[in-house]
C-alpha cells in the first residue's frame, strides 16, 4: 500500500471516528432510518430524550412510536408528505416519551443520497423545545390577559364617556343597563336609589335575565349599606347573605352608590351562571375577583354620573325657576307655553291664560320698602303654588307680573279660577317685624284659545289687554276680554271688590 493510500484511509478512519463522536455526544436526538423510514440506528441522546432504545424502535417508523393523542395531525401529515417526496422538512411537533409524557421537539427530517444519487436514508434530528413552548404559551396567555384588560379599559372609558353625557336620569339608566350588561356579561344586576324620605331603596334599573329583583330594599337588609362599603358574597370562607338576596347560594356584589359624600343608592350584581354544576370553582373565583375590580370601578363611575345628572337637573331647574317666588320664570314660559298652546290646538282642547298683576305695587314699595315688597311677591308666589291645581302652571314673568297657564280650561272656567285666586290674595294678611301690612290686591286678565287667537302671542296679548282694562276699571278685578264688531271690549262695571265678568251681548 502506498503512503498516499494509507493517508487517505487514515483520513476516512478519522472522519468516521469524529462522526461517531458527534453522534454519541450530541445533545440533539438523532435517528437514522431507511427509505421506508424504518429505524436503523439512534443515538444516546434519543434514548435520553424519549426513553426508547434501538430495540424498541428497530424496524418501526419513529413517528408512529413518538406521536400521541395531542400531536397535531396536520403536522404529522406534513412530515409524511415531505418524506414521500424526499424533501427536507423542519417542524415543531408534540411527541411522547416511552412513559407517556408529552414533550415538544424541533424536528428536522433530511433525506440522504449516495454518490449515484440513490436515496438511501432519512436522518431525523430532534431538539427538545418544551421549555421554549411553555414560555411561548405563558407569553401568549399574558398577551391575551393584557388584551382583555386593554379592551376592558377601553370599554370602561367608553362607558364613562356615555355616563357623563347623559342629560337626564332616564338617559343615565339606559346607559347603565347597556354598559353593565356588556362589561360584566356573566352577571345580572340592578340599581336601587333611596326614596326621598330615605326609608327604602327603590329599583330603578335592572339588566340580564334574572326577573326576580325585589322592587324595594330596606337599608338594614344589605350588608354593604349597613357597613358603608362594597360587599362581595362568594369569595371568602366566612360570609353572610344579605336579606334582600333572592338566591342565597349565588355569588353577588353589593356596592353603595355615593354622591357628594352621601350614599344615595346600591349597585347589586348577581353571578347567576356560577351555580352548582356550572363553571369550575377555581376559575369561578378568578373570574369573580376580576369582576370585583371592574364592579368597584363601575360603582364609582355610576356614583359620579348620578351626582353629575343631579347637578345638571338642579342647574337646569334653577335656570327655569324664579328664585324669589319659586315659580317658573319667563324662560320656562317661553319654551313651554307655546308648546302647550300648540298641543291644545292640535287636540282641539281649550286652553286659557290668566295675566295677573299686583295693584299699586310701586306705591307699596315706596311705603314699606323694597324688602317688604319682596316678601309680598314671595307670599303671592307661595299662594299661587299652594292654591292653584297642579295642572296649572304659574310663572313670574318679571316684576309683579304673573301668568298662569290653564290647560283644558275654557273662558268660564279660567275666569272662575282667576276670580277665586283674586279673592284669596285679597284675604292675605301679611305682617313683618310685628307690623301688620295693608291688604294687597291683584288684577287679572283672561285670554283663551280660539276666541282670542290661535297662537300663544295672540292669547297673551288678549290677556294683557284684559288686564289693562281691569286696571283702568279700578283694579282688584278680573276682566275677560270679548270682541264686539271686531273691537276688543271689556266690562268694567261693578264694585272694586267684585270681579268683572263679561256681559252677554
Ligand atoms: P298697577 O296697579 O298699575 O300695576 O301699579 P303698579 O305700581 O303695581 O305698577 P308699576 O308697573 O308702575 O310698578 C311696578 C312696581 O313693581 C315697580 C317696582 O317698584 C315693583 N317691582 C318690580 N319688581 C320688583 C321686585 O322684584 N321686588 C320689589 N320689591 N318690587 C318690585
Ligand atoms: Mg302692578
Ligand atoms: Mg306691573
Amino acid at each position: 500500500m502506498c503512503a498516499q493510500t494509507i493517508t487517505a484511509l487514515q483520513t476516512i478512519k478519522d472522519e468516521a471516528f469524529y462522526a461517531d463522536l458527534v453522534m454519541r455526544h450530541s445533545s440533539d436526538a438523532v435517528v437514522i432510518s431507511d427509505p421506508e423510514r424504518k429505524t436503523l440506528w439512534l443515538n444516546p441522546a434519543f434514548t435520553q430524550q424519549t426513553g426508547y432504545t434501538l430495540d424498541d424502535l428497530r424496524g418501526h417508523e419513529p413517528g408512529t412510536v413518538l406521536q400521541g393523542e395531542d400531536t397535531c395531525l396536520n403536522t404529522a401529515r406534513e412530515i409524511e408528505a415531505a418524506c414521500n417526496q424526499r424533501r427536507e422538512i423542519r417542524v415543531d411537533i408534540l411527541n411522547y416519551t416511552k412513559t407517556g409524557e408529552a414533550f415538544w421537539v424541533d424536528l428536522r427530517v433530511t433525506p440522504v443520497y449516495d454518490s449515484t444519487g440513490r436515496h438511501t436514508h432519512f436522518i431525523s434530528t430532534m431538539r427538545d423545545i418544551t421549555e421554549r413552548k411553555r414560555l411561548e404559551a405563558q407569553n401568549e396567555e399574558m398577551r391575551h390577559a393584557e388584551e382583555l384588560r386593554q379592551s376592558e379599559r377601553q370599554l370602561l372609558a367608553l362607558t364613562s364617556e356615555w355616563l357623563y353625557s347623559a342629560k337626564s336620569f332616564e338617559e343615565l339608566l339606559m346607559v347603565i343597563r347597556r354598559a353593565m350588561h356588556t362589561l360584566i356579561t356573566e352577571a345580572d344586576g340592578a340599581l336601587y336609589i333611596y326614596n326621598d324620605e330615605r326609608t327604602v331603596l327603590e329599583l330603578v334599573a335592572s339588566w340580564g335575565t334574572m326577573p326576580e329583583f325585589d322592587v324595594h330594599i330596606m337599608p338594614d337588609d344589605c350588608w354593604a349599606l349597613r357597613r358603608g362599603r362594597a360587599y362581595a358574597f362568594g369569595l371568602r370562607p366566612i360570609e353572610f347573605v344579605c336579606d334582600h338576596v333572592s338566591r342565597p347560594g349565588t355569588p353577588y356584589f353589593c356596592l353603595p352608590i355615593i354622591a357628594h359624600g352621601e350614599t344615595i343608592g346600591l349597585l347589586h350584581i348577581v353571578f347567576d351562571g356560577f351555580e352548582e354544576g356550572g363553571i369550575m370553582r377555581k376559575l369561578r373565583d378568578e373570574v369573580l375577583r376580576n369582576r370585583w375590580d371592574i364592579s368597584l370601578i363601575c360603582a364609582e363611575q355610576i356614583s359620579l354620573a348620578v351626582a353629575n345628572v343631579r347637578l345638571r337637573q338642579e342647574l337646569h331647574e334653577k335656570s327655569e325657576r324664579d328664585p324669589l317666588t319659586g315659580l317658573w320664570n319667563r324662560r320656562w314660559f317661553n319654551e313651554h307655553a307655546k308648546r302647550q298652546v300648540a298641543m291644545a290646538q292640535h287636540a282641539e282642547k281649550p286652553i286659557a291664560l290668566i295675566a295677573l298683576d299686583i295693584d299699586r305695587f310701586k306705591q307699596f314699595n315706596d311705603d314699606h320698602g323694597h324688602e317688604v315688597g319682596d316678601l309680598v311677591l314671595s307670599e303671592v308666589g307661595r299662594l299661587l303654588s299652594d292654591f292653584l291645581p297642579e295642572t296649572l302652571s304659574s310663572c313670574r314673568l318679571g316684576g309683579e307680573e304673573f301668568v298662569i297657564i290653564c290647560p283644558d280650561m275654557d273662558e268660564t272656567m279660567a275666569r272662575a279660577q282667576a276670580e277665586a285666586l283674586r279673592r284669596e290674595v285679597a284675604k292675605l294678611r301679611l305682617s313683618t317685624a310685628g307690623r301688620v301690612l295693608p291688604h294687597i290686591t291683584v288684577s287679572a286678565g283672561i285670554g283663551v284659545l280660539g276666541r282670542d287667537g290661535k297662537s300663544l302671542d295672540e292669547i297673551m296679548k288678549a290677556a294683557d289687554t284684559a288686564l289693562y282694562r281691569a286696571k283702568a276699571a279700578g283694579r282688584n278685578r278680573v276682566v275677560s276680554q270679548i270682541k264686539v264688531d271686531g273691537e276688543a271690549k271689556a266690562d268694567q262695571g261693578g264694585k272694586p271688590e267684585q270681579s268683572v265678568v263679561p256681559k252677554k251681548v
